[in-house]
């Protein structure tokens, strides 16, 4: 037992210290978690993310987490400036160290809680950070192509919606400088009001700071991008899989990634499947639904004829004998693709129309009228629709 105290310790340490070396040796992409060819965008938003989960503020204390933080900032600074990350593409980090981006103050962001502060809104007022406001989800109909949902796919999706301004990123100020505590109530949005109504007799009452509405903060400069309004309308585009099969009424949510507002995580985009109209198929649950039109040869002798699947193979539809008018052929196994099983598929149904000659001549009638083989009543196994 007395052995295991050390035995864990020594395991601790060691473990940490792999940790260390491992993430010293991390590459920038992996520290972001995004892939080579990211946007910036892309990188903007796994870095909004990571930098949410080890800020320092949230975890008081905790030196890992403020290492990683100090990673992730570094990483961010790098990737988000074409010439430093064409540098690092090439040469590495080493690459940056000696000095590869010569170009003086081009970035504005040099310590990492300054990239922080540009994104939730300056300063560090204390329990805020505790308390985050969350902006509204956002719903979205997505309309899918059939042919998406039975093959599966990958789509662009274009959203629009209100973004945190580039420049100031969110702040409203000109620069991080431009902020300031406001001297009248000291930052506390508040001030005591005391009023004489006669001898003796004070009233003492609060009042929202008029300097700077409540907020605490004044900003000299305003951003010049956005006019200190913080955001902007913008515009977003999102790959997004769809599985086959998926059914109507899915929902694929991309987490806070709904409309920016200050100091505030946003909500979740969250898109709602539905099956776009088809010119051929329709589509009921798993199964597929088409209306065939036949000539009316083709409906009294049998027919052998091919139809284009949505997936450009051919479903042979064979028909022997005499096709009825709405008679519906069943095509199991030629449905849609069932959503979590999609080797497995629903039926395919298949209505045939015939298309009857507009005129007839009189040669023919006769021939026809010598037959007699046409009933006056349907016959017993007519099939329903
Ligand atoms: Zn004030
Ligand atoms: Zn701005």
């Amino acid at each position: 037992m007395r052995r295991t105290v050390p035995l864990l310790l020594i395991a601790v340490t060691f473990a940490f210290l792999l940790t260390t070396l491992v993430q010293a040796a991390r590459d920038f992409y992996e520290v972001l978690d995004v892939p080579r060819d990211a946007t910036k965008t892309q990188i903007k938003r796994h870095f909004k993310k990571l930098s949410r989960v080890y800020h320092p503020d949230k975890n008081s204390g905790d030196e890992e987490s403020a290492q990683k933080f100090m990673e992730i900032a570094n990483a961010y600074e790098v990737l988000m400036d074409d010439e430093k990350r064409a540098i690092y593409d090439r040469y590495g980090e080493e690459g940056l160290k000696q000095g590869g981006g010569g170009r003086g103050g081009a970035n504005m962001f040099h310590d990492p809680f300054d990239i922080f502060s540009h994104f939730f809104g300056g300063g560090h007022r204390q329990g805020q950070q505790h308390q985050e406001r969350r902006g509204p989800n956002i719903a979205v109909p997505l309309q899918v192509s059939l042919e998406d949902l039975y093959n599966g796919a990958e789509i662009e999706v274009d959203v629009s919606k209100q973004v945190l301004c580039d420049h100031c990123h969110g702040s409203g100020a000109r620069k991080a400088e431009d902020i300031h505590t406001c001297d009248v109530c000291n930052g506390r949005g508040i001030v005591i009001k005391r009023q004489q109504f006669g001898p003796g007799m004070i009233q003492q009452f609060q009042q929202t700071c008029q300097k700077c509405n409540g907020k605490g903060k004044v900003i000299t400069h305003n951003c010049p991008v956005c006019n200190g309004q913080k955001v902007r309308r913008g515009n977003e585009n999102y790959s997004i899989t769809i599985e086959k099969g998926m059914h109507d009424g899915h929902k694929i949510v991309l987490e806070e990634e709904a409309d920016e507002y200050p100091e505030t995580i946003p909500g979740n985009i969250i898109f709602e499947v539905k099956t776009a109209p088809h010119p051929v198929f329709e589509r009921r649950g798993n199964n597929l639904y088409t209306i065939q039109h036949i000539n009316l040869i083709d409906a009294l002798v049998g027919f052998r004829k091919t139809l284009k699947q949505l997936d450009n193979s051919e479903v042979e539809l064979v028909r022997e004998g005499v096709t009825q008018y709405g008679f519906v052929q069943t095509i199991p196994g030629h449905g849609m693709p069932f959503e979590n099983e999609p080797s497995r598929k629903g039926d395919l149904f298949v209505e045939y129309q015939i298309i009857f000659p507009t005129e007839i001549d009189d040669e023919t009638i006769e021939f026809l009228k010598k037959g007699s083989k046409f009933p006056a009543k349907l016959p017993m196994n007519h099939q329903e629709l």
